[in-house]
């Protein structure tokens, strides 16, 4: 059986070829294969403009969904055309915790990938990845400095998992028995983000409250810090949504398809201040 990979210089890509290496017949697919991790063949997918010849004799394309904010449905539109013209035996997408029913703004892609996958007639999976913990990691230190955390989220409950565990889902379907699924993934244990500020504060020995901001206002935060207007609005939308249980699961399928429980809140909020 051959799988490729997209996003394989990413993170969650280069931890699913990592989770796959025992296999044999796994490509990574990269606009660079230059900077693809040794080991594997490396083919140049570039998701602007894919060469459906990269996906020739694929039983199993992996669309990692792209990190673009310019045109990410489009970068998905044509990479599925691709898999079409190529004839691959089944697409797995990654795509977000609810999919067409998410009710974030930043689903909107995922939304019009989904259905274009289900059109496009070919066997599929979706993969419905919820939030990384890791979303919540790479600013702990600047939160730690100040000795705050701030965000939009209220009471909202998150039920994240380490991006490690939806590396192992997609690993875990990549064989038989997975067409036609479409797999709500999220981590065993939800949480709060005073959750994560109290974890913080227990390893720091220093309070670190977590301050809930009006959406707008934390959108400008954000934007201060220097992400882009769009993406800042698009993650202070998601606090809003995750109030109301759009970021919240508790089916337990992603423990199921793993094999093993999902990684706690608390195991990666102490790996990334151990660091
Ligand atoms: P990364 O940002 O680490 O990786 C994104 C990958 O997309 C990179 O390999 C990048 O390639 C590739 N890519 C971007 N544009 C193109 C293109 N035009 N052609 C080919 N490849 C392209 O993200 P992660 O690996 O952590 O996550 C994977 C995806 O999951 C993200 O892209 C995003 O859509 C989504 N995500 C989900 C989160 C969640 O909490 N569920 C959080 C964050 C992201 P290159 O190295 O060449 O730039």
């Amino acid at each position: 059986m051959t799988i490729a990979i997209s996003g394989a210089t990413g993170q969650l890509g280069r931890a699913a070829l990592a989770a796959l290496a025992p296999r044999s017949g796994v490509i990574a697919l990269a606009r660079d294969p230059s900077r693809a991790p040794q080991g594997v063949e490396a083919r140049a997918f570039d998701y602007a403009a894919p060469d459906a010849s990269a996906l020739k004799g694929v039983d199993t394309f992996v669309l990692i969904s792209s990190n673009s904010f310019e045109d990410r449905a489009g970068d998905h539109l044509r990479a599925i055309e691709a898999a079409t013209t190529a004839g691959v035996g089944r697409i797995i997408y990654t795509s977000i915790l609810k999919g067409t029913d998410s009710p974030l703004k930043i689903a909107g892609d995922h939304k019009i990938t989904e259905r274009a996958i289900r059109a496009s007639g070919l066997p599929f999976t979706i993969l419905r990845n919820g939030w990384y913990v890791e979303n919540f990691t790479g600013s702990l230190q600047g939160a730690i400095a100040h000795g705050a955390m701030a965000g939009a989220a209220g009471e909202a409950r998150f039920s994240s998992a380490a991006r490690q565990d939806f590396a192992e889902a997609i690993a875990a379907t990549v064989g038989e028995g997975h067409a036609g699924q479409v797999y709500e993934l999220a981590g065993d244990t939800a949480h709060t983000m005073g959750d994560v500020a109290a974890e913080v504060s227990r390893i720091t020995g220093k309070t670190i409250p977590y301050h809930t901001l009006p959406e707008a206002d934390y959108a400008a935060m954000l934007a201060g810090f220097g992400l882009p207007p769009a993406f800042a609005a698009f993650l202070a939308d998601a606090d809003v949504q995750a109030r109301s249980g759009g970021l919240y699961d508790d089916s337990h399928t992603l423990s199921r398809l793993i094999g093993r429980p999902t990684t706690p809140m608390a195991t990666v909020v102490q790996a990334a201040l151990a660091a």
